[in-house]
């Protein structure tokens, strides 16, 4: 862990874990192609240094570098080592805040992750922890990623009066649950900040949040953090017009122990891929149903018959979000024994 500033009070601390992205990129061109560029390359502790002189003086900042990763490369141990880094963190005196640095192309996995496996500690201690991350690289030009990172620290540092503590996510001037991330555009500046009428996405100073997720949030009970090697098999398989089952017989050979379809439409699954997914069920793979199509949600009454076929509707989870909910559903109710994944998954 390396200390930029300590001068303050123990409580004002705002810890920033760098886990790479593009926020941290590196163009080999980047005049004329700011978006060839390698991500995870420049140390969180360059980039804090660079923001020093814009931090109020009452923040004292402390960095450490968990990874320095594309995220498209993110893993589950990756995952346990920032959950339980990001848990430490909120029940350290020392911090205020948190603030952690990530790739944007799978920050909506790790938000809704961090939702479900701390967010309820930090509404109760009242602690914000918040990602950020870039769409350039850091030597880009126009680079968007310092005035996030000090945006996110500002976040994670100013008073709880206008919006709870919890897992937010910032970027582009805006604010949002980070279990509400949803990268839905390959190069916009705030592409993964989405507004969807559960999350009003909010520039960062009004006092826009007050109070709207914490009652919502309130019912749900943190779930425990895998171990890195313990985390189910979970996989994805997509619906399309002429999907073959084949992928379902393999993947039930080799053990998978969760899929989440990612279906058409409202959910809707070909017929071909469906069949072989009720025998799936049948063999005890746990299935959840989702959409393609990137907003909306999924309900189990239409257009297929969830119950019927002992599958659940991932509700307004996208397919990646689907997976990481399932795969600690499923854990927790091995480690539970008293609840089936079902009914953990539909308290998500
Ligand atoms: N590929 C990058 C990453 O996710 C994209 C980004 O950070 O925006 O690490």
């Amino acid at each position: 862990m390396s200390q930029i500033q300590n001068h303050l009070e123990s409580s004002s601390h705002i810890l920033v874990l760098g886990m790479g992205g593009t926020i941290a990129g590196l163009a080999s061109n980047p005049d004329s192609k700011p978006l060839q560029y390698d991500a995870g390359q420049v140390e969180i502790s360059t980039l804090l240094a660079q923001i020093q002189s814009a931090i109020p003086g009452e923040i004292g900042l402390v960095s450490e570098q968990l990874a320095n990763i594309n995220s498209c490369n993110m893993s589950e141990p990756l995952l346990t080592l920032l959950g339980r880094a990001v848990k430490d963190a909120l029940d350290n005196s020392r911090f205020k805040g948190i603030v952690i640095t990530h790739g944007t192309d799978t920050i909506e996995e790790t938000g809704l992750f961090l939702q479900l496996v701390c967010g309820r500690f930090a509404q109760n201690l009242g602690k914000r922890v918040v990602l950020t991350g870039a769409m350039l690289p850091a030597n880009a030009s126009n680079a968007d990623g310092l005035k996030n990172l000090l945006d996110a620290i500002h976040w994670a540092a100013s008073p709880l009066d206008n919006s709870p503590g919890g897992i937010y996510a910032v970027m582009g001037g805006r604010v949002c649950m980070a279990m509400d991330l949803a990268k839905r555009h390959t190069t916009a500046l705030n592409a993964p900040i989405q507004s969807s009428p559960s999350s009003p996405v909010g520039l960062i100073n009004p006092s826009w949040l007050s109070g709207v997720k914490a009652a919502e949030i309130a019912w749900h009970e943190d779930l425990s953090i895998p171990d890195g090697d313990a985390w189910p098999w979970v996989e994805i398989l997509t619906s399309h017009g002429g999907a073959k089952g084949e992928l379902v017989d393999a993947l039930v050979a080799q053990g998978v122990e969760g899929i989440v379809i990612a279906g058409t439409g409202q959910g809707s699954v070909n017929q071909v891929l469906a069949e072989r997914l009720v025998w799936a069920a049948q063999m005890g793979v746990a299935v959840v149903r989702s959409s393609r199509t990137g907003a909306g949600a999924v309900f189990s009454e239409i257009p297929e018959p969830d119950t019927a076929w002992n599958w659940l509707s991932a509700r307004d989870l996208s397919p990646p979000k689907a997976r990481i909910a399932l795969q600690l559903a499923l854990l927790e109710a091995n480690s539970r024994k008293t609840e089936d994944w079902q009914s953990i998954f539909a308290t998500i």
